[in-house]
């Protein structure tokens, strides 16, 4: 596969340290609050990703943390604790607000087909991981403590910046508007491993350490948690691209100085869903979340479709327009896979391979999610039988998740049953729960209606209701139901 490292700014061969295995790290969300679509548009991504590794025939080990201690309010690792925040905003615990907000996450996840990786860490289980990497960057004196908190050393390093060469002015820590600098850092791009002392509010989660009572700064739980899940060798670390500075900078540091060695070879950035009006982020107050859309009557999996229409390194616009038109198209495809016919000769192994090498080859090509889309038309319009079509389908979407062969069968079992659910007479048609009795006399009243004996269509109306069906009348027949 080739893929684009933002380590690198190229795209390049995948390549892996163990042969066809993968240690694949994700950041989680924040649970604070609902993951916004912005959010699980990165999410979705990262789904993709991952299955094509496993379509491809890689063994992949994914390992997520769930923030839930000590990321600040502004990604500048400075401001508010965001959890303290969502904690008083809803005057529960903070670990309260955390539970609920992981399960709706995961909530959302399993609407949008997005798999859960192999293994979830909250960042508050893993406190001891933080403690021996910050005692080994004390050691190793790449770390400082100053007016209780410790302090990561940047000018240690021989280069910090990896992602971008921003004029250091531009990307400073803690000199934003509004934002105190904080006066114990000896250089700008110094970051907090451990925090005893905050000039915020003050934490409702401490742990005891060897520098005083407190909590991790943001960064280092992942890298603590990737550290034992995954390893001291990092195949793909994923994230948004907002992630990439300071945090994943800060990952970097960290977790090279401590270990001594290059950590993690290719790094994958998801830009941003955008609105009208910028970034969508949920510290902007509104914003739109998967429960939103259901209720507006929207499948999640249309969005999922929409996601996947466009490059993972693209910002993407969201609007209501663009979005109806991706709901259409998705129940467009929908309603062509119910259209095939399962019992349709046996699957032609040979054009499946031939398929399945060409999807390869394109999604393979930096995660092209629209050649992926494209290829399943491409598949509709197969010169073979629809076994082998739906063959091909169901292949593609072992990758991308949009339940079509699912969806499709459905569909096509919902067209079925309206069929036997029909009588029709003299051009009079009944559509029902697929009774005939009932059908019958449905049909015997639209012929007393239609011969104006209305004493007889009342009476029949009557027995119906006495055996607890409702008759709606429409053009050119009636629709009967049991309430
Ligand atoms: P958070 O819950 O804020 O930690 O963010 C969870 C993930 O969503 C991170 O990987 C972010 O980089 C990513 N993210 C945040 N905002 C957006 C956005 N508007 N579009 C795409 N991804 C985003
Ligand atoms: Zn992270």
């Amino acid at each position: 596969m080739l893929l684009y490292n933002s380590a690198t700014h190229k795209k390049e061969e995948f390549r892996t340290h163990t042969p066809g295995h993968v240690e694949m790290y994700t950041c989680g969300p924040t649970v604070y609050h609902f993951a916004h679509i912005g959010n699980l548009r990165s999410y979705i991504m990262e789904d993709v990703l991952e299955k094509f590794l496993r379509y491809t025939g890689y063994d992949v080990n994914r390992v997520m943390n769930i923030t839930d201690v000590g990321h600040l309010a502004s990604d500048a690792d400075t401001g508010e604790d965001k959890m303290l925040k969502g904690a008083k905003r809803e005057h529960k615990t903070v670990m309260e607000i955390a539970q609920f907000y992981t399960d709706a996450f995961f909530e959302d996840c399993r609407k949008l087909n997005i798999r859960r990786p192999d293994t979830v860490q909250p960042a508050t289980g893993c406190i001891d991981e933080y403690i021996k990497i910050v005692t080994g960057l004390l050691d190793k004196g790449y770390a400082y403590v100053a007016g209780g908190n410790v302090y990561f050393d940047s000018s240690k390093l021989e280069r910090y910046y990896i992602f971008n060469d921003h004029d250091e002015e531009d990307l400073a820590v803690g000199v934003r508007e509004g934002v105190e600098e904080d006066t114990n850092k000896r250089n700008k791009n110094d970051f907090v491993l451990w925090f005893t002392k905050s000039k915020f509010e003050d934490q409702a989660l401490k742990w005891d350490s060897p520098w005083g009572v407190g909590y991790p700064g943001w960064h280092i739980e992942c890298s603590g948690i990737s550290l034992k899940y995954n390893g001291e060798y990092l195949d793909l670390h994923c994230g948004g691209i907002d992630n990439a500075f300071p945090h994943h900078t800060n990952e970097i540091a960290q977790s090279e100085s401590y270990l001594g060695h290059p950590w993690c070879s290719q790094w994958f950035h998801v830009h941003h869903l955008n609105t009208s009006s910028g970034k969508m982020s949920k510290s902007k107050g509104e914003f739109l979340t998967v429960s939103l859309l259901e209720e507006k009557g929207y499948d999640p999996l249309a969005y999922r479709f929409f996601c996947l229409q466009s490059h993972y390194r693209k910002g993407l616009v969201f609007t209501w327009e663009n979005l109806d038109n991706a709901a259409q198209a998705y129940g467009k495809l929908i309603a062509r896979v119910a259209a095939l016919n399962p019992q349709d000769g046996a699957v032609d192994e040979a054009v499946l391979a031939e398929y399945r090498e060409k999807f390869d080859r394109q999604v393979g090509n930096d995660l092209n999610t629209s050649m992926g889309i494209t290829a399943l038309y491409d598949a509709l319009k197969a010169k073979t039988n629809d076994a082998t079509k739906l063959a091909i389908l169901d292949n593609f979407d072992q990758v991308l998740s949009l339940s079509l062969l699912e969806k499709g069968a459905a569909k096509r079992k919902e067209q079925e049953n309206a069929k036997q659910n029909t009588a029709s007479q003299g051009g009079y048609t009944v559509t029902g729960e697929g009774d005939p009795a009932i059908d019958a006399l449905v049909l015997e009243r639209g012929q007393a209606k239609n011969a104006k004996n209305f004493a007889r269509a009342d009476a029949i109306r009557e027995e119906l209701k006495g055996k607890g069906i409702e008759v709606t009348d429409v053009p050119g027949g009636a629709i009967w139901k049991r309430v």
